[in-house]
């Protein structure tokens, strides 16, 4: 069986970290959560404490500039006081003069930027004035029907991939949400026929907003007293029928798809399987093809990994690719909380 390149993969991480590549210039308006793809990478190799002291006083110093305050009166003139919500943007590229009204904070910036600054060793939560405008971002963003919305600007995405970033950042930050129920039967409502879940009500299943749909279904759990203990197979309407659409998106190939009669790809590993390991039901696949896919065919021999064979590698493909792995408890990867996608140290309990 093919080894697991570790050094390569750890350079190829830092590579990045100091300069991306000209491939992602377009995804500037990004750079918080392709920093969040390196950081985790690295912290699944265990080599986040390779990082150098000022490289980690700098990008802190980053982060922290991606930081947006906005009075709630600016959104809603029946607010009174000067109550603000807070949050961050996904990279510096909205701060323009004369930008001002774009210049927005987004649920993703926000959620990969308390991801970054816990790596970097910089805890988010010991700002409590930020801590409560960041509960009145989450507030600001949560729609009538219980799904959130990316940002507050008109024509801003709102489904299941949004719902999981706002209870993300609630259970990493431990903030309060509001109609948790809600956002539950909203969960419920974007359930197919198959088992899996789509990204909106009636969309195709899809495995990354059924990832969406189960993590989220945990971690809002914890936060509804009588659903604390509820095992979610207790939960979830269907769930023979769900175990059946995730498991049968396992190819001959070893590898993954996300919807039914679509390739292979690197980052479907990572969607199924940690929506199984959610479930506790990851001895349904074929643990051994499933690595053996990611690292003969996907694993780059400039380190990282593809999203497909022959392909070169990129951030996000890298870094989930080797979470894949660690969910199958390969010693020299970290232990990893699947349900925030992070290394098992940085999650609070609730999250495990
Ligand atoms: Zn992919």
């Amino acid at each position: 069986m093919p080894e697991l390149q570790v050094k390569k993969h750890i350079a190829y991480f830092k590579r990045n970290l100091m300069m991306f590549p000209q491939p992602y210039q377009e995804m500037d308006s990004e750079r918080m959560v392709l920093g969040y793809f390196c950081l985790l990478g690295l912290d699944l190799l265990k080599a986040l404490e390779e990082i150098r002291e000022q490289d980690k006083i700098d990008w802190i110093a980053w982060v922290r500039s991606c930081r947006v305050a906005k009075r709630c009166d600016s959104i809603d003139k029946d607010v009174k006081g000067d109550a603000y919500y807070v949050g961050y943007r996904g990279g510096p590229c909205t701060m323009t003069p004369g930008n001002e009204q774009w210049d927005e904070p987004m649920l993703a910036g926000t959620l990969f930027a308390a991801c970054n600054l816990l790596f970097l060793g910089d805890n988010p939560r010991s700002n409590t004035e930020d801590m409560k405008g960041i509960e009145r971002f989450l507030q600001l963003c949560l729609c009538e029907d219980g799904r959130y919305r990316s940002n507050l600007l008109p024509g801003a995405d709102e489904d299941i991939r949004q719902l999981y970033m706002a209870v993300s950042t609630a259970t990493l930050l431990e903030l309060k949400l509001k109609n948790v129920e809600q956002s539950l039967d909203y969960i419920k409502s974007c359930q197919r026929y198959e088992g899996g879940f789509g990204q909106t009500p009636g969309a195709e299943a899809h495995a990354g907003a059924t990832f969406c749909a189960i993590a989220s279904w945990k971690l809002l759990n914890k936060m509804i007293p009588e659903f604390r203990g509820k095992s979610l197979k207790k939960c979830i309407p269907h769930y023979d029928r769900l175990l059946r659409w995730l498991v049968f998106r396992q190819q001959s190939d070893g590898g993954f798809n996300g919807r039914t009669q679509k390739l292979t790809d690197t980052c479907y590993s990572f969607w199924v399987q940690a929506t199984l390991s959610i479930l506790g039901e990851i001895h349904l696949v074929e643990a051994n093809a499933s690595r053996n896919f990611l690292l003969e065919q996907t694993q780059h021999l400039i380190g990282g990994f593809s999203k497909v064979h022959g392909e070169y590698p990129d951030v996000l493909h890298s870094a989930l690719g080797l979470f894949s792995l660690a969910l199958h408890d390969d010693s020299k990867l970290s232990d990893v909380c699947p349900a925030l996608c992070l290394t098992a140290r940085f999650c609070p309990e609730e999250a495990k």
